[in-house]
């Protein structure tokens, strides 16, 4: 069976620097995917890559098609869909509305209906706090509007973006439980963190990021077993 999603021999320039390169990497459909890696090391622009926000070089195939030349909309209507770092919300605008956003290609009301219904299950602040402006929720209740809205979109593939980044524990260990939700729901994640330990809890996978190249993977098992990983990002 093809892998949902196939990223090979990526590469992504910044001008003359290169951010990633060489980096190969799959997600199968119901799997969580994690890729960990200190500051810097290209996380995010591999992310960006895959949703094609940024232009790349080497193969990208989602459910066995090629769509390393399609535009960022056609690769939401694909199935994958991005939530980014720093959440990146309408302060202004409603988390409801927010929420809505996130469904801005889709025509099928009664299953956006639906979808919404999912998120306010999976998130239920974000119900109470409908009517609130975005900006006056806390950093991890902005997180979940990120994520229900990335939700909304229906993606066969969620790219999560360093979501657990400056939340506090216990609405962090919320969004960690969310992520495993969202997968026993259908949908595959690939979750870029800096939390090695809270990561390696609910992945099946991880691939490990530095100076744009992937130096380690494997199962969470095998990599919480490994002397390098358990000294560098486990700290033990
Ligand atoms: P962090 O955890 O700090 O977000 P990261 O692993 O996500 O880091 P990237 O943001 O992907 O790393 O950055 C990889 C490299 O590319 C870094 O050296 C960064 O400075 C550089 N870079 C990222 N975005 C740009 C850009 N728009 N223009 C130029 N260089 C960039």
């Amino acid at each position: 069976m093809v892998p949902l999603l196939e990223v090979h021999d990526l590469e992504v320039r910044y001008g003359k620097a290169l951010a990633i390169e060489q980096v190969s990497l799959t997600v199968e459909a119901g799997e969580i995917v994690g890729v960990l890696g200190p500051n810097g090391a290209g996380k995010t622009t591999l992310l960006k890559a895959i949703s094609r926000a940024v232009p790349a070089r080497g193969g990208l195939t989602f459910k066995g098609e090629d769509v390393s030349a399609l535009p960022v909309h056609e690769v939401v209507g694909r199935g994958i869909c991005h939530c980014p770092e720093g959440r990146r919300l309408f302060p202004e605008l409603t988390v409801r509305k927010n929420l809505e956003l996130g469904a801005y290609l889709r025509r099928d009301r009664a299953e956006i209906a639906a979808d919404m219904e999912r998120v306010h299950t999976l998130f239920p602040v974000l119900r109470e706090r409908g009517s609130q402006q975005a900006s006056t929720l806390s950093g991890g209740e902005q997180q979940m509007v990120a994520i229900g809205r990335a939700l909304m979109g229906r993606p066969a593939l969620l790219l999560l973006d360093e979501p657990s980044v400056g939340i506090a524990h216990k609405l962090k260990m919320m969004i960690f439980g969310a992520i495993e939700q969202i997968r026993r729901d259908g949908t595959a994640v690939l979750v870029v963190e800096q939390d090695a330990v809270s990561t390696l809890g609910i992945v099946d996978r991880v691939y490990v990021l530095e100076h744009g190249r992937v130096v380690r993977e494997g199962t969470a098992g095998a990599l919480k077993d490994d002397d390098y990983i358990r000294q560098i990002y486990l700290g033990v």
